[in-house]
């Protein structure tokens, strides 16, 4: 792996200790200033006055002794009442002798010069008067100096105000040295409004190169465009034409973005500066646009060079969609930074700026207009012949067994992506290696794959033989409607061995296609439907397996109505936001009215279908029968078992050969298409 670089550590912060390096060479560092020492010092400096200055404490004593004692036999000098709670003693210098067996208790001897004694007034009033009756007892022998004092205790008062911003100050400091952790030298605070990218550069050079990624041919065309004008600017420059400063590239995760990306700066053989969206945001307000600022600044210095920034929708969403958000704020300031600094940065100074989103619907549109992120690169989940060209990029390294096609693996991987391939081959690899192969063989690749898409197989989940048969007939019945419906998928694979939270799973091979009909649609949702009717069939009750079904048929009659028109009644409107922009959790952009319509058309259509999917099962009883009995019997069956029970499909064949086109039409890369959930194993 590259090496992790921050740049930042070499600015400003190491100044300070820099200059003194070479004089504390070979010895121990003594030499170096820290300021804890001077607060150590300082703290020992004051506990030591307080003690030495207040030499020893007076003793505590009571008025009756005060009164009966010393008043009356005329040793008190002066009484001292401080701070309106204590009254201090201070005895005649020649009585100080009669009570120095009393001073003895205390800590230390109390100063010649007093107080000798102390005791606690209640009030000052009664105080007063007690002393004047004494006075009026004892006459002569009592008369004292009274005098009041107010006295501070610095050091306490001193300490009771500091300790809240001193706790508050520790606090803060903790915080930030855990936030500037990633971002540099031993997390120091000032590194906090650091970007955090990651570069390599010339040390550490990305040498991802197009050759490592498969398929994706426009997208390659585009972006290799991009490696031109940072290798040969003039070229461009000369005709007075402007180079871009960014691209977006746009698509599902793991269909290689950031590949693509760092194969530019591969190709081109400049720094790469690797970013994620998120790391711009931190809870501190400020501190996202102050990264962006230095991330820019940092890029500007390396120029020419590649700024990739991955996931930009967490901080590119649209301003202002939940304007009651406080939180909203710190991220728009953050937009707002890099909107300026995209067009603060001349375009001829080098810099790209390529984001990955997946997510280019919600994204602010001043991001997208011309002279940010001029262009836009969809990146598709690849289709079978750019699977094959994945597969065949991630095979290299491993030692196949001669059954291996890759043919046949990049059909049974429909819906795949680029990072699922990786993950089969590596899993595959594994999995071979766990049963001390010496090869990889095609089996362990399908088992990589119904690992991949299913989850670990749970062979110890306890299921009674009653579920199990619930079960058999559930997926008997998926597999028996969809088989007999001409627009639904065939079915690739049954089985009821449970894996991960399902307990029994179907897998059909779609078709790879761009527009679906009402026709597919319906017969889909009627084919989702064949689980729970063949339970209501034959065991004339239903049960909760079908939860994921029900929810996945109710989605598709949802947006037959409402996103995609298809209902007659309602018409053909659409109330999918496909910008992202309004906010329909809200308000509705419908009536009542409507709502009840929209109800009532999803209702009707799934019964419908359901209605229709008991109709082929009561039809094919016998073969839905054979089927879950030979699913109870073998746990897995494939498409042979069903042509073998149900013949061939007279359509099915038609398909597979369209299913492989030599050479592929692609579609426009702008036109967003609808794919079916594409493989989908279901309860
Ligand atoms: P994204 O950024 O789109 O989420 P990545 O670029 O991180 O996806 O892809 C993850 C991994 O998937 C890559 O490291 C690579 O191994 C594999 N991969 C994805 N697409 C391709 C492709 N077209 N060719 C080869 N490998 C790919
Ligand atoms: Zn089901």
């Amino acid at each position: 792996m590259a090496k992790k670089n921050t740049p930042t550590n070499n600015v400003g912060n190491n100044k300070p200790t820099d200059p003194k390096k070479p004089s504390t060479m070979g010895q121990k560092p003594t030499s170096r200033f820290n300021p804890m020492y001077v607060y150590g010092i300082l703290l020992i400096a004051i506990f030591a006055i307080q003690y030495f200055t207040s030499g020893g404490n007076p003793v505590e004593t009571s008025w009756q002794e005060v009164k009966n004692t010393m008043l009356k036999n005329g040793d008190v000098e002066k009484i001292v009442v401080v701070n309106k709670s204590q009254s201090d003693i201070f005895l005649k210098e020649a009585s100080y002798e009669k009570y120095k067996s009393k001073f003895t208790q205390g800590f230390s001897a109390p100063a010649k010069i007093g107080p000798h004694f102390f005791f606690t007034i209640g009030s000052i009033d009664v105080f007063e008067k007690n002393l004047e009756s004494a006075q009026a007892e004892f006459g002569e022998n009592a008369k004292v100096t009274l005098t009041y004092e107010i006295r501070h205790d610095y050091f306490s008062e001193i300490l009771s105000w500091l300790f809240f911003p001193l706790l508050l100050l520790a606090v803060w400091f903790y915080i930030f040295r855990r936030m500037s952790k990633g971002g540099g030298s031993g997390g120091n605070i000032f590194n906090v409004g650091k970007s955090q990218a990651k570069i390599f550069d010339k040390e550490s050079r990305v040498s991802t190169t197009f050759k490592e990624v498969a398929g994706l041919a426009e997208a390659k065309q585009e972006i290799e465009e991009i490696v031109e004008f940072l290798k040969n600017p003039e070229r461009y420059t000369k005709l007075g034409g402007k180079i871009p400063k960014g691209a977006l590239l746009v698509g599902p995760p793991g269909t290689g973005k950031t590949l693509l990306a760092k194969a530019v700066a591969g190709e081109a053989d400049v720094p790469f500066f690797s970013m994620s969206g998120s790391d711009f945001v931190e809870m501190f307000v400020g501190v996202g646009a102050s990264r962006v600022r230095d991330l820019f600044k940092q890029a500007k210095e390396k120029s020419p060079c590649i700024v990739f920034i991955d996931e930009i929708d967490a901080i590119g969403r649209a301003r202002g969609r939940n304007p009651n958000m406080g939180s909203n704020d710190e991220r728009e300031n953050t937009l707002n930074q890099l909107l300026t600094e995209m067009d603060g940065f001349d375009t001829n100074s080098g810099v790209i700026i390529l984001g990955a989103t997946n997510r280019a619907d919600i994204l602010d549109r001043a991001l997208m207009r011309a002279g940010r992120f001029d262009r836009q690169i969809h990146v598709e989940l690849p289709d079978v012949v750019d699977r094959k060209e994945i597969f065949m990029v991630h095979l290299r390294p491993l030692t196949l067994s001669d059954d291996v096609n890759v043919g046949f693996l990049a059909k049974q991987t429909p819906g795949f992506s680029g990072a699922d391939i990786a993950n089969v081959c590596n899993e595959a690899a594994l999995i071979a290696a766990r049963k001390k192969k010496t090869k990889v063989e095609k089996q362990d690749f399908l088992d990589a794959v119904d690992r991949i898409v299913g989850g670990l197989e749970k062979k110890n989940k306890i299921i009674t033989a009653e579920e199990k048969a619930i079960i058999a007939y559930h997926e008997a019945g998926h597999a028996t409607v969809s088989w007999l419906l001409e627009h639904a998928h065939p079915l690739v694979k049954v089985t009821i061995v449970p894996r991960g939270k399902a307990l029994g799973a179907a897998w059909y091979l779609p078709e790879e296609r761009q527009i679906t009909t009402k026709y597919q649609m319906l017969d889909e949702v009627c084919a989702t439907l064949g689980g729970r009717a063949a339970e209501e069939l034959i065991f004339n009750k239903i049960s909760s397996g079908a939860q994921n079904d029900l929810e996945k048929v109710t989605k598709t009659a949802y947006s037959m109505v409402c996103v995609y028109g298809m209902s007659e009644k309602v018409g053909n409107v659409s109330y999918y936001d496909s910008s992202g922009q309004s906010d329909y959790s809200f308000s509705k952009p419908y009536s009542e009215k409507t709502a009840e319509l929209i109800d009532a058309e999803i209702k009707e259509l799934i019964s419908v279908s359901f209605v229709r999917a008991k109709d082929i099962l009561r039809k094919n009883k016998k073969g839905h029968k054979e089927l879950a009995e030979l699913l109870l019997e073998r746990e897995v069956i494939f498409t042979e078992d069903l042509e073998k029970i149900f013949g061939v499909r007279p359509w099915g064949k038609k398909k597979e050969d369209e299913e492989q086109p030599i050479e592929k039409v692609k579609p426009t890369p702008k036109k967003t298409s609808k794919k079916d959930a594409e493989i989908a194993p279901e309860a």
